[in-house]
């Protein structure tokens, strides 16, 4: 058996002969955030100089008052600039795909420098939980990709993909707990439902350095019985394939901007983010499709000082409706869910969905503590304190979901204002 930290040096190892310098990138990382703000202004505002990436109207983005003054950049835009206006003496190395919660499509495309450049980000955001990139990594993720060259990838990557879902999910459980992995990383829901599993469980379990949730919404709730039973803390990580991690959860419980070459913008219903350093392909002022508000914070922990708070799917589908009139957002009726969870020590997923006004269903995978109709009461008395509206509640129990939305725990289906 080749030792620990033997194979962390080889997937090191592995990174350089594939000319990505990680640890290079980390530093440079350090070395800018450790810039006061607008010192790091000024070095990205002379990226830009030399970089001069084109804006939406295909105009050149020469410096920091350009882009702050350019349009934003839609998903569609993005394809329909990439295919026609491929920076041309970038040599593309690496794609990544996207399906995206939109269901158009994306494709971003990347060098080497830009790549290693993101690998770095991650290595400093685990540095902050005394991890590192290429160290054992647990992956929960949908299900596991078929075929040699993913295994190969993980393979290199040090990493192995768990699924624990479905019959097999307590044999999933066993093998994770056997690899003993440094650290865990998938979606939330998936890692609320290995904890889940695991708590009923009699098995020893060595604690990994850190659990980190990516692409779902999760609750407050949900990832301290998720710390609990894995014994670590957990960090919420905010990314997305165009940019890869934007934000990190330091100790602290704030998720930190940790990407220093972005100009993350808050806007009314999107959020916007640019990559000064990028390319191979124009991300001026480009819309992320989520909605985020940001913070300054005190806290030197990681990154920026902003962090991001209330982060969610599009506004627009983030209301539920009483009547023409009335609405609440969701993230007020998941707190319900919440307080529920709270006062009566129970914990599982759960799904909104609503059809028709004033009526809300609830897809929860198993039976709540205090029954269905307990739950029903609870949540009905919980939206009409918020709302002094009275809302009917269906619940229904159903078979977890194989394949997570991102970051959706709510879906509304009926066609609104726009
Ligand atoms: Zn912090």
């Amino acid at each position: 058996m080749i030792d620990r930290s033997a194979r962390y040096l080889l997937t090191r190892l592995f990174f350089l002969m594939m000319g990505l310098p990680v640890s290079q990138y980390r530093s440079e990382v350090e070395h800018l955030w450790r810039l006061k703000e607008d010192a790091r202004l000024r070095v990205l505002d002379r990226l830009l100089a030399q970089n001069r990436p084109l804006n939406s109207s295909g105009e050149e983005v020469a410096g920091l008052d350009s882009l702050r003054s350019s349009p934003t950049l839609s998903k569609r835009q993005l394809q329909a600039l990439t295919s026609k206006n491929q920076r041309k003496n970038e040599k593309v190395s690496f794609g990544r795909h996207t399906a995206g919660t939109t269901g158009d499509p994306a494709h971003v495309s990347l060098n080497r420098k830009e790549l290693a450049q993101m690998l770095g980000v991650r290595d400093y955001c685990l540095r902050h939980y005394g991890l590192a990139l290429g160290q054992r990594e647990a992956r929960l993720w949908g299900r596991a990709e078929a075929g040699f060259k993913s295994s190969i990838k993980n393979f290199l990557m040090n990493r192995r993909i768990f699924h624990p879902v479905g019959p097999q999910a307590e044999n999933e459980l066993v093998a994770l707990s056997k690899w003993r992995p440094d650290y865990l990383y998938g979606y939330s829901s998936l890692l609320l439902e290995a904890a889940k599993i695991l708590d009923r469980m009699d098995i020893q379990f060595e604690a990994p350095r850190c659990v980190i949730c990516t692409a779902e919404s999760i609750l407050p709730t949900q990832k301290a019985f998720i710390s609990k039973v894995f014994k670590a803390p957990v960090a919420e990580e905010y990314g997305s394939t165009e940019f890869d991690v934007i934000a990190f959860e330091c100790v602290n419980g704030h998720r930190h901007l940790v990407n220093p070459w972005l100009i993350v913008e808050e806007d009314k219903e999107n959020g916007v983010i640019s990559d000064v350093s990028r390319m191979t392909q124009n991300l001026v002022r480009y819309e992320q499709g989520d909605y985020f508000t940001k913070l300054d914070s005190d806290c030197q922990n990681l990154g920026s000082t902003v962090y991001l708070e209330e982060l969610h799917g599009r506004t627009i589908d983030l209301f539920f409706y009483i009547n023409q009139e009335e609405k609440v957002h969701i993230i007020s009726i998941a707190r319900i869910f919440d307080c529920y969870f709270n006062d009566n020590d129970d914990i599982f997923s759960f799904q909104l969905e609503q059809n028709t006004y004033s009526v809300l269903e609830v897809n929860i995978d198993k039976e709540p503590a205090i029954g269905l109709d307990g739950l029903n009461v609870f949540i009905e008395m919980g939206v009409r304190e918020i709302t002094g509206a009275s809302v009917t509640v269906r619940i229904s129990i159903r078979k977890y979901r194989e394949q997570p939305t991102k970051r959706n725990y709510f879906i509304q289906n009926m066609s609104l204002e726009k």
